[in-house]
């Protein structure tokens, strides 16, 4: 994840002979991994992010049992922006208003993604799990977790640490669908020790006084909760997309298409390639 030049160090070891002005929008890996490599190669970058800190969804992927090492990427990209002399601006929303008088050559968008939402009415509390992972842990003791990925999964982990009943809702065949397989095995079999219950093929038709109803092959079945996490996937954020076709403007990491930070990373250092 944090070394993408492995394997093909001559490729990334060159330097500009026209430096010109850049600037990155967003500080989650993708940006802070293009700010790095533009500024190693020679260019001016500086790094505009919205929230009080950068590493983007990286804060919240260190949370859950086991993930902590993926908080150092941070540390890891920080202090190469330090070295290369990037300047960070931090709590600057940058709008597509702001980005059009921004008096720079190029711009590369790493905006990230966002959570997507469920169209369900529900009269229990709902969370979202990133919100959760952040600290606001719901207050009932059975939780529903809609979306068998790896946040839900992870954020089930988490929950269950904390002493919560845990079940997952997938629709899917399968929960985990694309995490690395050995990490997919280990963190199902902490699920199993923890007494997660992971029911897939389920469709939910309904949540209401306290109980859950959904269906399986056609079947339907209830459960009780308290409370509901939704981790249903995340959608790309679309602020600045009207500027796709503009060749000023580089689009990389989540923003482009949802994906992991080792494709965020990977993105990048890739741009440095080309600019
Ligand atoms: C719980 C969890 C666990 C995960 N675990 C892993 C894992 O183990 N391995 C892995 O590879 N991936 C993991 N991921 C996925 C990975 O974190 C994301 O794919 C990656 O962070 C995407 O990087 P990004 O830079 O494109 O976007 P983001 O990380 O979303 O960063 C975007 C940044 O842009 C900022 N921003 C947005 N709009 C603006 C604006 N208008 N102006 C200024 N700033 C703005 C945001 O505040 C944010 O800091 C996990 C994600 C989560 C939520």
């Amino acid at each position: 994840m944090i070394n993408p030049e492995v394997g093909r160090e001559n490729e990334f070891d060159i330097k500009t002979d026209k430096p010109l002005n850049i600037a990155i929008i967003g500080g989650g890996p993708a940006g802070m991994s293009a700010a790095k490599y533009l500024a190693k190669k020679g260019h001016n970058v500086e790094l505009y992010e919205k929230d009080n800190k950068i590493g983007g969804q990286l804060n919240a992927a260190k949370i859950p049992p086991h993930k902590d090492e993926i908080g150092r990427v941070i540390e890891y990209l920080k202090r190469d922006l330090k070295k290369y002399k990037v300047k960070i601006h931090l709590n600057k929303n940058i709008t597509l208003n702001d980005i059009k008088e921004m008096p720079y050559d190029k711009f590369v968008i790493a905006t990230g993604s966002k959570p997507g939402k469920i169209v369900l009415e529900m009269d229990v509390n709902s969370y979202n799990a990133i919100d959760v992972l952040y600290g606001n842990l719901p207050r009932g003791n059975d939780i529903a977790i809609i979306g068998g990925g790896l946040t839900g999964l992870e954020t089930a982990e988490y929950l269950a640490k904390k002493g919560k009943n845990v079940t997952v809702f997938e629709a899917k065949d399968e929960v985990g669908e694309g995490i690395f397989p050995m990490i997919r095995k280990l963190l199902l079999n902490r699920l199993k020790n923890l007494n997660v219950n992971i029911f897939t093929k389920t469709v939910i038709k309904e949540i209401s006084g306290g109980k859950i109803l959904y269906s399986v092959n056609g079947a339907y079945k209830v459960l009780k909760v308290d409370d509901v996490v939704t981790a249903v996937g995340n959608l790309p954020d679309k602020e600045f997309t009207e500027l796709t076709n503009d060749g000023r403007y580089y689009f990389i990491g989540d923003c482009k298409s949802v994906a992991s930070a080792v494709e965020a990373i990977r993105d990048g250092a890739e741009l440095s390639l080309i600019i």
